[in-house]
């Protein structure tokens, strides 16, 4: 067996390269094996997860039989966990300055744009737009820039954007994916309010990472790997990880996001709170197909099933990087949140919407292009709950108190009535004919689904008031 540390706070330790390469070299044998299948199969739909070593069996699994199984089982767990409710969220970029060689980046220093960050009025109208389009919850993005973009000026935003008052209420949760930083940058994102911290890995295989990341600070592998345990240190209790496929090896990627997982639960008592599964698009000087580990869809869709069978807890998330159709496919096996109408450039709400900048350079080219309202019609239309709830964060239950709940699969009796009530919300504020009658045919089946006859009663009341003009009710 070979040595590694989940506890150590030593990147290279907690992401053994030897054990992941031992991982995937035994699995292969052992996926050839009825009998483990099935034990590690029978092991996930307990609901308990999965260590890497098992998931690295299952991502060898070859039978269509057995991958329909897999895939089954995924969709079983997520609707276990988190019942039938999607989560809707938007990105929002707010500076494009960065100082990093990222090549597959768009942003990346090398590129000769025209770089902008938004003054506290752009950024007001950008948020006047996604409010429109019924966004309650953000994903703040910014470059990496200590001189043009600061943390004071995040925090500036963040203070901005939940000052904003509308008419049908307020962005209600503001989640940030900034580069890794010190702990008393991190304490600072902490009072200001956030909701998760995100940031993605892009690669576990540190070769790799050095190829890609060509200089500036992010090039310092173990100080971005090792940026979830800084800011969980520095009070953040909810954080987002993600690999950004197509750099390295799916299988590799799979299992160091996994490793990362397990560290941050015995390191700091708490696994992640997202997981992130990005594929590489084209971007301004990038070519998606010069990434000689570009993943196959159905190699993707084992990658997400997989990863909700080990970490059954985790939000998943997709973004608009995946095209409409394929990105049905791959929430009926675990994604749990996605993104919707994204606008992947600064200022590009405004600008789509023939109100701010001429001309937006975005980070990379998204492939779904339908607005909010027809993403929600097509949910529906799939048998899930389209859902705007920011309720957990706002409620405490954050970091430990969250997992316990996700964990024993209480969370679901939380999500399903807050997913209806800001159904209904958007219904009474966004939606139009269409969206009404298929939404409320969907909330009277959910509503009678509900076995609870208290928890029936309170939720029906609830949707009433919410009918009735009252806003931002939640369990
Ligand atoms: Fe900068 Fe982030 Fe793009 Fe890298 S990925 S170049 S850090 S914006
Ligand atoms: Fe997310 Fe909590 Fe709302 Fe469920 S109840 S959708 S976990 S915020």
């Amino acid at each position: 067996m070979v040595a590694y540390d989940l506890k150590s706070m030593d990147a290279n330790a907690f992401i053994s390269h030897e054990e992941i390469l031992d991982s995937l070299d035994k699995a292969g044998a052992h996926a050839l094996d009825p009998a483990t299948v099935r034990a590690i199969l029978e092991k996930a739909a307990s609901y308990g997860g999965l260590t890497h070593r098992e998931a690295a069996v299952l991502l060898e699994v070859k039978s269509p039989d057995i991958l329909a199984e897999i895939f089954a089982l995924a969709r079983r767990i997520k609707e276990r966990i988190y019942g039938r409710r999607i989560v809707m969220f938007a990105p929002l970029y707010l500076s494009d300055h960065c100082v990093n060689r990222c090549s597959y980046c768009g942003y990346n220093c090398d590129n000769k744009l025209t770089r902008r960050k938004l003054s506290q009025e752009e950024l007001a109208e950008e948020v006047r737009v996604l409010e429109s389009l019924g966004h309650k919850r953000l994903a703040l993005e910014v470059g990496e820039d200590p001189v043009n973009c600061p943390i004071e000026y995040v925090l500036e935003c963040i203070k901005t954007i939940y000052t904003l008052k509308f008419e049908n209420g307020d962005i209600r949760r503001v989640n940030v994916n900034i580069a890794a930083t010190t702990v008393a940058d991190y304490r600072k994102l902490k009072d200001a309010g956030i909701g998760t911290y995100i940031l993605f890995q892009e690669t576990y295989h540190k070769p790799t990472y050095l190829a890609v990341h060509k200089g500036g600070p992010k090039r310092n592998y173990e100080w971005h790997t090792e940026a979830h345990d800084r800011a969980m240190t520095a009070g953040i209790e909810d954080v987002g990880v993600g690999a950004l496929f197509g750099l390295y090896d799916w299988k590799y990627e799979t299992l160091g996001m996994l490793m990362h997982a397990e560290h941050l639960e015995a390191a700091l008592g708490v696994g992640p709170h997202t997981l992130s599964v990005p594929r590489i698009r084209a971007a301004e000087g990038v070519e998606a197909k010069d990434y000689p580990y570009l993943v196959a869809d159905e190699d993707f869709k084992k990658v997400v099933a997989v990863l909700r069978l080990a970490v059954p807890y985790a939000g998943m998330i997709l973004s608009t990087r995946e095209p409409m159709g394929f990105r049905e496919e791959v929430i009926a096996v675990g994604i749990s949140q996605v993104s919707a109408g994204s606008c992947t450039g600064v200022g590009g709400y405004a600008h789509s919407h023939k109100l701010g900048f001429e001309d937006v350079v975005p980070q990379f080219q998204p492939e779904d292009h339908r607005s909010p309202i027809e993403i929600l019609k097509d949910l529906l239309k799939g048998g899930y709950i389209p859902s705007y709830c920011t309720a957990c964060y706002r409620e405490g239950r954050t970091g430990d108190r969250f997992m316990r709940l996700a964990k024993s699969g209480q969370i679901a009796n939380v999500c399903q009535p807050n997913a209806l009530l800001t159904l209904q919300e958007y219904i009474e504020d966004y939606g139009d004919l269409e969206l009404r009658v298929m939404g409320e045919q969907v909330i009277a089946k959910e509503l009678a689904s509900i076995t609870n006859p208290k928890a029936r009663e309170v939720t029906e009341r609830y949707i009433q008031r919410v009918k009735s003009g009252e806003r931002d009710l939640r369990f």
